[in-house]
């Protein structure tokens, strides 16, 4: 594999007394260093299981994972369980939507930052709180050197999330994971948190994945886009692509719901009504097709057949209308009057 990221027909599923749930089903893409991509759906469709399963955190009870995570050359999904843990937080680390999440609330915001960087290299402590120190002044926390003895309960919600920020780049990783990055904070902190993510990737030239059902984020930070569906990606591009020229009705019905859309088109969509499939017991055909507004045209076999992602040029789409009607509908649908 040549791509920095590789994820290859990735697949996560979890036996339950009802069924299979197949929250990832055969999902591939590629990303490299300095870039971001957002992957987008709504609740259920598989975008934070799917960064789960990069990081190697699905592995364990029953959970059935396949396909291939290649990172800088090495697979992971076969790789032993020690060694995926040694590239977690060295070379790729995660942001939560919670910080209280992934820190401790006992312990000082500094602890856990010089903790994050010990467990990957051999340096005193006094060495490793310089580092820490450093990291909070990075991300933006006032007057670091004081701060640094606060417990998270200590920090607003904004800083709480800068102070993981901090940790999670304590190792200087090549691939950040942010999942609902923003979710929990108010609309300024929210912008000040997207701007520091962009900040410190054109700084470290890091690979980012930002997981997001708000297409406000992604369009902030993304270069490419994918669009996840039950499982299955229905729609990746460039983020110009993705926000001009959409062709799964999918995705017009996320543009649909996005704020930032001008009225004009805003008003013209149909919002997606119903709610995303059971993972158990997906609809036959095209997952989507229950909600679908253009389903069941003639002879075009959306219950019947699993529409395949195919590949244009820049763009991929897996959907049955003919490419010609997929682009008119889109443009009629939204286009000013
Ligand atoms: Fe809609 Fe059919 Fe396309 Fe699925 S394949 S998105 S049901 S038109
Ligand atoms: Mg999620």
């Amino acid at each position: 594999p040549s791509a920095f990221l590789d994820v290859r027909d990735l697949r996560v599923h979890f036996p339950t007394d009802d069924g299979v749930v197949k929250a990832v089903d055969g999902v591939s893409f590629t990303l490299e260093r300095g870039r971001t991509l957002g992957i987008v759906g709504e609740s259920g469709s598989g975008k934070s299981v799917t960064s789960l399963g990069i990081l190697g955190l699905h592995r364990r009870g029953h959970t059935r994972i396949s396909g291939e995570v290649w990172l800088d050359g090495e697979e992971l999904v076969s790789a032993p369980p020690e060694r995926v843990r040694r590239l977690r937080g060295r070379k790729m680390a995660m942001i939560f939507q919670d910080p209280l999440t992934a820190m401790h609330p006992y312990f000082t915001v500094g602890a856990q930052i010089v903790e994050a960087y010990r467990v990957h290299h051999r340096v005193s402590r006094a060495v490793a709180r310089r580092r820490a120190v450093d990291l909070l002044g990075r991300v933006g926390i006032p007057q670091p050197a004081r701060r640094v003895d606060d417990h998270p309960h200590q920090f607003s919600g904004g800083m709480r999330q800068r102070a993981m920020i901090a940790m999670a780049l304590a190792n200087d990783p090549d691939l950040l994971i942010a999942d609902e990055p923003t979710t929990a904070l108010d609309v300024t902190v929210q912008a000040q948190i997207l701007d520091l993510i962009r900040d410190l990737q054109d700084e470290y030239r890091s690979a980012v994945l930002i997981i997001t059902h708000d297409l406000g984020v992604v369009a902030e930070l993304a270069d490419d886009i994918l669009v996840m569906y039950a499982g299955r990606c229905v729609e990746e591009g460039s983020a110009q692509t993705l926000f001009r020229r959409p062709e799964h009705p999918y995705t017009w019905g996320l543009l649909g719901s996005m704020p930032r859309v001008d009225r004009a088109a805003r008003d013209r969509l149909v919002p997606i009504k119903g709610s995303p499939p059971s993972l158990i017991n997906l609809p036959t055909g095209c997952a989507f097709h229950p909600r679908c507004p253009h389903q069941g045209r003639d002879g075009i076999p959306c219950r019947t057949e699993v529409p395949d992602l195919a590949q244009g040029s820049d763009h991929g789409v897996a959907c049955h209308l003919p490419p010609t009607e997929r682009r008119r509908t889109f443009a009629e649908d939204i286009a000013p009057a």
